[in-house]
């Protein structure tokens, strides 16, 4: 089968050909219909992180395809199942956060495409009791960016607390804010959508945002201050910059929500501001299984709207360059079928 694999952080990745893998106990064997190109594949490959992959690896954490083959003691999935396999491919569902519903913080977790190999591949094997369902009717190139960039930003807009009388700021209109935008919307806010390039602004505005600022060449913290301040910023924008200038942003009592992971992993962060004002700080880490079956919920509805372009596998290096240099209005998704 084909896969784009990473061999060295910050070499190309290579096309090559590899056995198909076998479903272990519990596994299945999933062939790949899409997968979406979240802009942590690009983290991945580029090794930025803390806690790095160990190449060589195969990323992807968006997939989408159809299972072919079982495992043993495989439950609750069967052959021809549409599936979607998310970053959080396993977690021990016994330790104190999988018993109290925070699977994505489970210590014993092992995450698609970065600590296992993940679905940039014709085939994947996935642990049966993390794929998601994807519902009929949803189209595997919108199921895709909603296997992370959806469920992601519904779980941040959750943690935000947002609500309808609320004003906020969604930083970084990539991937994973064109769809910031519509959860926060869904949820009742008024959105102020921030990006250095306007096509994304204008993406913003069709999406709901009432206000878009390009923080290239007005300043994001007085244009949202201006208005009263937010009662939320969510930070997508791969930028600590952007971290600081959210922060700002904020009015008093507000919440600064982490979801973006820049390489440059610090910002200054005022003390006497976050006392005084009553700021709340906090990070948001993808969803659990139930918040991506609602992602998908919303989409059968017809509430949101994912907005991509498909590329062959085989364009994965020229399509991490367009995504670093911000030449996507919103999300990549790569096309098996094509
Ligand atoms: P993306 O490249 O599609 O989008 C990033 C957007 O931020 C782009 O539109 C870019 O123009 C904009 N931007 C860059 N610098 C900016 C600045 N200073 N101010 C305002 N906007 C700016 O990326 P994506 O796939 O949406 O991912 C965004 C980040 O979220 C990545 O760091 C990724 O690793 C991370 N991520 C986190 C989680 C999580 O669970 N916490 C899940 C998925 C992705
Ligand atoms: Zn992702
Ligand atoms: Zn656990």
């Amino acid at each position: 089968m084909k896969a784009a694999v990473v061999r060295a952080f910050n070499e190309s990745l290579r096309i090559e050909d590899r056995p198909i893998p076998t479903p272990s106990a519990g596994q299945v064997l999933v062939k790949m219909e899409t997968c979406g190109l979240c802009h942590t594949d690009i983290h991945a490959a580029h090794g930025d992180w803390p806690v790095k992959p160990s190449p060589p690896f195969v990323p992807g954490h968006e997939g989408v395809g159809i299972v072919t083959r079982l495992g043993t003691d495989v439950r609750g999935v069967v052959e021809g199942d549409r599936v979607a396999i998310p970053w959080l491919g396993y977690a021990c569902g016994v330790c104190e956060y999988c018993a109290s519903g925070r699977e994505t913080l489970c210590p014993n977790q092992a995450d698609s495409g970065y600590s296992v190999d993940g679905a940039y591949a014709e085939y994947a094997v996935a642990n049966a009791a993390f794929v998601g369902r994807v519902p009929a009717g949803l189209d595997p190139l919108d199921a895709a960016p909603l296997t992370c960039a959806g469920v992601t930003t519904y779980k941040a807009v959750k943690v935000a607390g947002t609500r309808s009388s609320d004003l906020t700021a969604v930083f970084g209109i990539g991937g994973l804010g064109h769809l910031a935008v519509q959860y926060a919307r869904i949820a009742g806010a008024s959105v102020a959508a921030i990006d250095l390039v306007d096509s994304k602004l204008a993406l913003a505005r069709e999406l709901g945002a009432e206000t878009t600022v390009n923080a290239l060449t007005q300043d994001p913290v007085e244009a949202i201050q201006a208005l009263g301040g937010a009662d939320q910023a969510i930070v997508l924008a791969v930028s600590p910059r952007a971290c600081e200038q959210a922060f700002r942003c904020l009015k008093r009592g507000g919440t600064l929500v982490f979801v973006a992971l820049p390489a440059d992993n610090v910002m200054r962060l005022p003390i006497f501001e976050t006392v005084l004002q009553g700021i709340t700080v906090t990070g948001s880490i993808v969803g659990t299984r139930v918040d991506l079956a609602e992602t998908f919920q919303l989409q059968v509805e017809g509430r949101t709207r994912v907005v991509r372009e498909s590329r062959r596998l085989e364009d994965v290096n020229e399509s991490f360059e367009q995504i670093q240099k911000g030449g996507i209005d919103a999300r990549l998704v790569f096309d098996f079928r094509q």
